[in-house]
């Protein structure tokens, strides 16, 4: 099920190893109508049990920092988030895992930072988005808990990325310079220190 496929990237004098999801994986990818419907509203924590037990366990095979459920072809305002470095990102910061279920952003602060996002329903590429620093959100818990949260910095930029796979966007949709998108492969030769 998470077999990846290994991608050898030059990248000056040496040579980065970049995984990417491929289509065994079970993540619906760009295209597919579910990633454009508005999810429906969790009704049931308790019956959503097992589908956040699957998503964590996709997520952390994916090694992947965020995973939304219509990116598993279910329509629900749901997603999961835990920051670990991987070979595309080896330096960011690391998280605990959230599980985030109803959520609405309630405060979004003024600045507004660019940052590379990938996305694993859009394989193979990487662009430069512009994120609120900091948002706050309201929402439920796994245990069914009603929390207010404050987030900054890349996690509040992967909470704004999961938070638009539940409204139906997708990262590309937010991108105001296109010239930065880019196949993870160029970017490692030509944007990664840029
Ligand atoms: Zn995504």
């Amino acid at each position: 099920m998470s077999k990846k496929k290994a991608v050898r990237v030059q990248r000056g004098a040496g040579a980065k190893k970049f995984k990417i999801s491929d289509a065994k994986s079970g993540i619906v990818f760009v295209g597919n109508p579910v990633l454009r419907q508005k999810a429906r509203l969790v009704k049931n924590i308790k019956a959503a049990q097992p589908l956040i037990r699957a998503m964590v366990k996709k997520l952390r095979a994916i090694q992947g920092a965020g995973l939304a459920a219509p990116q598993i072809g279910k329509s629900l305002r749901l997603f999961v988030v835990e920051v670990r470095r991987n070979d595309l990102f080896p330096h960011r910061s690391e998280s605990g895992l959230f599980v985030v279920i109803n959520p609405r952003i309630v405060r979004r602060s003024g600045t507004a930072q660019r940052g590379w996002e990938a996305c694993f329903s859009i394989p193979g590429y990487i662009g430069e988005v512009l994120r609120h620093e900091t948002i706050t959100l309201e929402y439920t818990d796994a245990v069914g808990t009603k929390v207010t949260k404050k987030f900054s910095g890349y996690l509040a930029r992967v909470m704004q990325h999961e938070y638009d796979h539940i409204e139906g966007h997708v990262y590309v949709d937010r991108m105001t310079d296109m010239h930065t998108f880019s196949t993870v492969e160029n970017w490692g030769m030509f944007h990664l220190d840029a």
